[in-house]
């Protein structure tokens, strides 16, 4: 099962430990999938996300 960190939304590939905030508060109850490669783009702008990769669409 997937695991998506409920701060900033990163998808985890492993681990229970967010690479990007490095929060260890995670869901496995998320819903949707976006891939973001440009953090300047309106999707990443409006979802609050500051590095690119796979990030839940809500947690
Ligand atoms: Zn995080």
């Amino acid at each position: 099962m997937k695991k998506a960190c409920k701060s900033c939304k990163r998808i985890l590939v492993k681990g229970n430990v967010c690479p990007v905030c490095h929060s260890t508060d995670i869901t496995t109850s998320f819903q949707g999938v976006v891939v973001i490669f440009d953090v300047e783009s309106e999707i990443a702008k409006r979802l609050g996300i500051t590095a690119p990769g796979k990030y839940a669409v809500r947690v």
